[in-house]
């Protein structure tokens, strides 16, 4: 029975909403949930929905996904305990559960330069790697060397220029059954309270910009080939709009915020009310940075 197989191979609970596990709170609840602690169980868990053709999903910290209400009959793998990390001289090793901005600070405090640009992003190491996440014209494939593949019931490492990244893009989004289970990124020495002041800045910046204080999966837009995002939707009036308790915030207008109850029916209806809107008025096709799920 897929429970027993589960309870075998990882943590389970068969009581976990999507609200629970998202940074936008929303979603329906989970039928299996489980976190494995090695790699090797998960390869394990892997192989076994595969071959009994199971649904699943894995994540990260939940701070990229936009989930619909309806019960998710699959199996949601989070890959928060596999959570550790070893420093060799100039290089990182971290598996793919570890909190970005955690790891960001406790580098910084050693004078490690890796992940500065990453402090102030909410996902795990796998999540980051999956995005090509990044900030202040820095991003994950600028210090990524290699990524340790879960593909085709292998575990593999990939160099960097296997692993295709643009903006907000990698192989991974073309091969959603691939896993990352781990990366080595590059690390440079630097004076600590350099590095502290430069994160405190950049942190101090986002409160003061973006609502920091309500959930949301960040920017929903990515940002046009030559301008942004939130200068559109600025353009067609949509700070502020509202649909129930979603709404477009007026801190800044590229994040959808949840007021409390909100869905991702909401949401999803804000966001295609501008993509219509924008097209109308400015000829550009606005693209979701924020990934549907179950919705
Ligand atoms: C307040 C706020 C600010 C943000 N600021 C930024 C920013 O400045 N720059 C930026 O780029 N993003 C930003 N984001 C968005 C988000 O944090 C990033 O996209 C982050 O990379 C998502 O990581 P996660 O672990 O939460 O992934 P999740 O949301 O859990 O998952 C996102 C996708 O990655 C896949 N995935 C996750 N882990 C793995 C894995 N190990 N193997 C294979 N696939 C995996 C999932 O299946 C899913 O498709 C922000 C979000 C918030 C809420």
């Amino acid at each position: 029975m897929l429970e027993t197989f589960l309870k075998s191979h990882g943590e389970y609970h068969d009581d976990r909403y999507f609200k629970d596990l998202t940074t936008l709170k929303m979603g329906g609840y989970i039928r299996h949930f489980v976190m494995p602690e090695t790699a090797e169980d998960l390869k394990v868990i892997i192989a076994y929905l595969k071959s009994n053709r199971i649904i699943f999903k894995v994540i990260g910290n939940g701070s990229n996904l936009v989930c619909g209400e309806s019960d998710y009959n699959g199996v949601v793998i989070s890959l928060k305990k596999l959570n550790s990390y070893e420093i060799n001289n100039d290089e990182l090793y971290v598996e793919a559960g570890v909190s970005a901005p955690m790891l960001a600070q406790l580098l910084a405090k050693q004078g490690l330069s890796c992940l500065e640009f990453a402090s102030g992003i909410p996902g795990c190491i796998g999540g980051l790697v999956y995005m090509n996440a990044g900030a202040y014209r820095s991003s994950m494939s600028d210090i990524i060397k290699e990524v340790l593949v879960l593909k085709d019931d292998e575990l593999i490492w990939m160099n960097n220029d296997e692993l295709r990244f643009s903006y907000r893009h990698s192989i991974f989004h073309d091969h959603p059954r691939w896993i990352i289970v781990a990366a080595r990124l590059k690390l440079e020495r630097k004076d600590p309270k350099e590095i502290e002041e430069l994160m405190k800045d950049r942190l101090e910046r986002r409160k003061n910009t973006q609502p920091l204080d309500k959930p949301s999966a960040g920017s929903c837009f990515r940002n046009p080939d030559d301008g942004f995002a939130w200068k559109l939707i600025d353009g067609i009036g949509y700070r502020g709009f509202a649909v129930n308790d979603v709404s477009v915030s007026r801190k800044h207008s590229n994040f959808i915020v949840n007021n409390g109850n909100g869905t991702a029916e909401d949401y999803l209806a804000i966001a295609c009310q501008i993509q219509d809107k924008v097209k109308e008025k400015y000829g550009i096709r606005l693209i979701m940075e924020v990934e549907k799920f179950n919705c």
